[in-house]
């Protein structure tokens, strides 16, 4: 069949984004030789965009601050679904990520004493986000990729090659995580500029490719978040957790129609910023939940003294989690309350000098002046809820971020499910990605050394299996059913962005996401004629129809967990059983493709169906639980926990 080239990898990495190039630093500096492969250009991931900060328990702006208040705040920003080793090595491990950033060169805003500066944001009791202005994420980027080619020169002064151990292959696509019978093999991909195919065979893999939001009309992602992992994973026998959870970021511009869900940063209310309906009311007061009615203050004056006098008063409500203020913005609008485009408005001209606005937001400034002609000094922003990040994931393991069933399947960042239970908290994911991209590079290094001389052995018709299948929307036209005609990959696109907006988004009701599996099955059989024009070489309209079959699994995927899941909880509201409900405390649902006979489908996406499992979480340890107060873990935990 087609001629690929195969190259041999100890280590291969599937995205260069924060998690990709933490995990390929720690398992190169292991003694792996590692490869990494990004679908955009190498600098050119998600993690750029972040723009808040990096949640890190260091107590520089508030000693108060520790590892325990911040597993606190991150499990009841998770509604204690949080895969909790998770959130406890998250933040014990945190701070340590950010100082080696530092010791690596990144710049951080300092305080008055010289110390890394930490902001408040949604949900994080005390000012814990290490930030370089609004632009974190591409001082992250920065570093790592700084210490990888640090790490290539030493390569070259001992090896004569910058490329002998630590490689980076930038445009090109993997579609297939290849097997040796049940363990991993290595990938095959294509390069999106020659369209050429290759394998990396490797012992492991780490899957790092960030989120799912091009499923969704509204969206603050980019174009290569497709859902590529978590599909890959699907595929190689993995199984995904808890998809039902997908955050809506409550601030997206709603206007104009071309920048619609494009972010607006966390920070903006962190620093001070309201948020107002079309009469002028701070809206939040009416929408603070029971489960938060403590913690937050309940009137202006205090929310407002906050800021200067944190110990004293308790905080604004606009720094709720982001569900709730995403559901409550939602409300807002729907009540004939809403901002001329559709959106409520996010005013900090009146609360703050403009030159201190310019310094604090500079990339926000510039965003709304360049894309919406608004100068956030003078006037407030329009906003609205946006598709921006999914909790659930790949199925892993808590401490080695092996992913479940695939021995040689690794997984992190936003890729990964269990860490942030049914909500992320903002800044969380930068500090995940740090701490779980390091976890992956070391655990899949020390995997691969212990394959030790035997290679993984991928057979020919693997390799035909899956160049045939990249190939498909060439010849579109020869598939069955024969008569009909080829489907336009970018109107499938279209339709199913639509359908998960409308059916599946942030407000759910049951027989609309019925609606929406009939769609989505109706896509998947038409995505097999997805067919396309011209040849190889840098051709977006053949990308996108090998991108449809990862939108179309993850999207079952969401939905079928929606449907299952009858309560509401962070990131999943349903219309139809708006409250929490404990009993569903315990219960995590698991996504597997398996073919109709009951068996694993792992070579055949057009055949498998999406087969959901309930599975019970497993209990929070008691030092753990003891951090809580008694009365707080009531409204939580189900049942039989509590009585435990
Ligand atoms: P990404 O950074 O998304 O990188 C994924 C990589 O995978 C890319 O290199 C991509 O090219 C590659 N890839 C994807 N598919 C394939 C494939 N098939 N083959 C090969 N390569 C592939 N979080 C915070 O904690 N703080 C913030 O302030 C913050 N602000 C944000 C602002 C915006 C606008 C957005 C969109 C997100 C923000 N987030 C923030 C969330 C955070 O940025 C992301 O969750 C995080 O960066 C994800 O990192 P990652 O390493 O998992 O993946």
């Amino acid at each position: 069949m087609s001629v690929v080239d195969r190259q041999e990898w100890d280590v291969v990495v599937v995205g260069a984004g924060g998690a990709g190039l933490r995990a390929a630093i720690e398992a190169r500096e292991r003694g792996a030789r590692t490869a990494v492969i990004c679908k955009s250009l190498f600098g050119k991931a998600h993690t750029v965009m972040a723009e808040g900060g990096i949640a890190a328990a260091m107590g520089n702006v508030n000693s108060g601050d520790n590892w325990q208040v911040h597993f606190r705040d991150t499990m009841r920003g998770g509604k204690f679904l949080n895969q909790w080793r998770m959130a406890e090595l998250h933040a014990q491990e945190a701070p340590e990520r950010v100082w080696e950033l530092e010791t690596w060169g990144a710049l951080f805003d300092r305080t008055e004493d010289g110390r890394i500066s930490q902001r408040n944001f949604g949900g994080h009791e005390y000012p814990r986000l290490a930030h370089v202005g609004d632009r974190t994420g591409l001082e992250l980027i920065r570093t790592l990729q700084q210490k990888i080619v640090a790490l290539q020169q030493e390569d070259h002064a001992e090896t004569g090659d910058h490329e002998s151990r630590l490689k980076v292959f930038q445009e090109c696509t993997v579609t297939r995580v290849l097997k040796d019978g049940d363990e991993v093999g290595g990938v095959f991909g294509y390069e999106r500029e020659s369209g050429r195919f290759f394998v990396l065979e490797a012992p492991a893999v780490v899957i790092a490719t960030g989120g799912i939001g091009k499923s969704f009309k509204v969206t603050s992602n980019s174009w290569e978040y497709t859902g590529d992992g978590h599909a890959l994973a699907l595929l190689a026998g993995a199984p995904l957790l808890n998809m039902e959870f997908v955050q809506f970021h409550p601030t997206g511009m709603v206007w104009p129609p071309s920048v619609k869900g494009i972010l607006v940063t966390e920070s903006v209310r962190g620093d001070g910023g309201v948020l107002r309906n079309s009469e002028g009311k701070r809206f939040m007061f009416d929408y603070i939940p029971d489960v938060f009615k403590e913690k937050y203050a309940q009137s202006e004056e205090e929310a407002d003294r906050w800021y200067d006098d944190p110990d004293h008063n308790r905080r604004p409500p606009e720094l709720l989690p982001r569900d709730e203020v995403a559901r409550a913005i939602n409300a807002e609008v729907k009540a004939g309350r809403g901002s001329p485009h559709g959106g409520v408005f996010l005013d900090v001209s009146t609360r703050m000098p403009a030159e201190v606005v310019k310094r604090r937001l500079p990339s926000m400034y510039h965003q709304f002046k360049e894309l919406a002609d608004v100068d956030i000094t003078a006037e407030p922003m329009e906003v609205g809820p946006t598709c921006h990040y999914v909790m659930g994931g790949i199925a892993v393991d808590s401490d080695s971020a092996a992913a479940r069933g695939v021995p040689g399947l690794f997984a992190a960042g936003e890729v990964a499910g269990g860490m942030h239970g049914s909500n992320r908290l903002g800044g969380n994911s930068l500090s995940d990605l740090l701490v779980f991209g390091r976890r992956a590079g070391l655990h899949a290094a020390e995997y691969a050394r212990g394959a030790g001389s035997a290679r993984p052995r991928v057979d020919d018709a693997q390799v035909d299996a899956a160049a045939a299948e990249a190939l498909r929307p060439f010849s579109a036209e020869g598939e069955e059913p024969a008569d009909d005609p080829p489907e336009n990959p970018y109107t499938l696109h279209q339709e199913l962005q639509q359908t998960m907006n409308d059916l599946v988004g942030i407000i759910r009701r049951e027989h609309e996401m019925r609606q929406a599996l009939e769609k989505l099955a109706e896509l998947r059989a038409r995505a097999r004629r997805a067919g396309v024009e011209g040849h190889r070489q840098f051709n977006p309209g053949w990308h996108l129809a090998l991108d449809l079959r990862n939108m179309l699994l993850v999207s079952e995927c969401v939905a079928r967990a929606a449907l299952e899941r009858t309560e509401s909880r962070g990131g999943h509201t349903r219309e139809d059983h708006a409250a929490m409900d404990r009993a569903w405390r315990n219960v995590n649902l698991l996504c597997t493709l398996t073919d109709p006979s009951g068996g694993l489908a792992a070579t055949d996406a057009v055949r498998g169906q999406i087969t959901l499992t309930r599975e019970t979480t497993e209990p929070v340890r008691p030092d753990l639980l003891a951090l809580f107060e008694k009365d707080e873990l009531v409204k939580y935990l189900a049942e039989e926990e509590l009585y435990e």
